[in-house]
């Protein structure tokens, strides 16, 4: 198959959620991806932050290939042992808790947000950031704080409660006596990267104290890594009371986790929840790969250090507005049209992309070298410069 069959194929067999343009992968390798016709491409999406390794790391390979030849599924009406081990490392790396397996990260936010309704016990009103993305289900889509992903899906599935991100006051009004949880992203990714700040992010944690109301965390984007720290909350010097992980965590496979404190989690027995595929002994084998390179402070450093030198080049273009963003989650606000320059960048062989029309997001494998950035920031130099002219 051809890059230029790809449209075809869309259009006569799948449905057209997507608007890609038409090229064709077939190979990865680190930062980099090839496409039928052998043209290669430097990758600053990372699968949408989810090759937190870049493409086909060794390691991952090796725990794929592995795990697959022994068992690949069994359901969960029985144990495998890398889903028992990936939850034991999960929870010594995070604060204690228990997870769920899922496959997604809306399915991991599902999950909160049912946990959270059983913490309630008839309390159910979540309280979500407006700008938030937090999935494309019904429940998660609802408490998506954005009308455009929204739009068309009424009725929405109630008991969310839109407040300010990064306004105490807005949380604090928000509050009354059918609240039960508190849910937010440290760092909003689908709406250009907007970081929550420190004080903010602590006063929510004295609310949820003072008002017996669950801290969600929905740390699909920023955790395993991504922002520096294997998850972003340990930055803030704070402990939400639920973690929800997808993209990073398998390095490129299916997989969600819902992490709770433990007595929290303990509200989920038998029946209460359920998932097939979640905690699948592939993708589990596949997360405890990643997570033995991601999870070391030298790592974690260099994600800091890159991150600062992305940014730090960024801030050189001139028709670039405005830099943010925490290790390798990056937004930058350009003046111009965001669309264009993703669609030119490609052209030239760099991938990037643009959640909204004014802002390019950079989300590249956190193994991301300085010579790989210096490249990078030189197609969008020249295509930039084309831009404006
Ligand atoms: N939550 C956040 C913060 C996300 O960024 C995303 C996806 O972009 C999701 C949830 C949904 O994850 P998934 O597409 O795996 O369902």
């Amino acid at each position: 198959m051809k890059s230029k069959d790809a449209y075809n194929y869309e259009r006569d067999f799948l449905c057209q959620t997507y608007s890609r343009p038409p090229i064709l992968f077939v190979k990865g390798e680190d930062c980099r991806l090839w496409d039928a016709e052998g043209k290669s491409y430097l990758d600053l999406v990372g699968g949408l932050a989810v090759c937190s390794l870049g493409h086909c790391h060794h390691k991952v390979i090796e725990a794929i290939k592995s795990q697959s030849t022994s068992l690949i599924h069994t359901s969960n009406l029985y144990y495998t042992e890398p889903q028992l081990e990936l939850a034991k490392k999960l929870s010594e790396l995070s604060f204690g808790g228990k997870t769920f397996f899922c496959n997604s990260g809306a399915e991991a936010n599902e999950a909160a947000i049912k946990l959270a309704r059983l913490y309630g016990k008839g309390r159910h009103t979540i309280l979500t950031a407006k700008g938030s993305f937090h999935g494309r289900t019904l429940a998660t889509l609802s408490a998506t704080g954005q009308e455009k992903i929204q739009k068309g899906f009424s009725p929405l599935v109630s008991g969310f409660k839109y407040i300010e991100f990064n306004s105490l006051k807005s949380a604090e009004d928000a509050i009354d006596e059918d609240t039960v949880a508190i849910m937010l992203e440290p760092v909003q990714g689908e709406s250009g990267i907007w970081q929550a700040e420190r004080e903010y992010l602590l006063g929510l944690r004295d609310l949820c104290d003072k008002y017996d109301l669950l801290l969600i965390f929905d740390e699909v984007q920023t955790g395993i890594g991504r922002c520096g720290y294997l998850f972003a909350y340990q930055f803030y010097g704070i402990e939400p009371d639920v973690i929800t992980l997808a993209k990073g965590l398998a390095g490129g496979l299916p997989i969600g986790a819902m992490i709770a404190k433990k007595g929290v989690a303990d509200l989920f027995t038998p029946g209460s929840h359920a998932s097939t595929f979640g905690g699948n002994p592939v993708s589990c084998s596949a997360s405890l790969a990643v997570l033995s390179v991601v999870a070391n402070e030298g790592f974690l450093q260099d994600v800091r250090d890159t991150g600062d030198y992305l940014r730090k080049r960024l801030k050189e273009i001139p028709s670039v507005k405005d830099v943010r963003g925490m290790g390798l989650m990056i937004g930058a606000t350009i003046d111009g049209d965001a669309k264009k320059v993703v669609a030119d960048c490609c052209q030239k062989g760099l991938l990037i992309n643009a959640p909204t029309p004014q802002i390019l997001r950079f989300v590249p494998p956190l193994i991301i070298t300085k010579e790989e950035i210096d490249e990078a920031i030189s197609i969008l130099k020249e295509v930039v410069s084309i831009q404006v002219a």
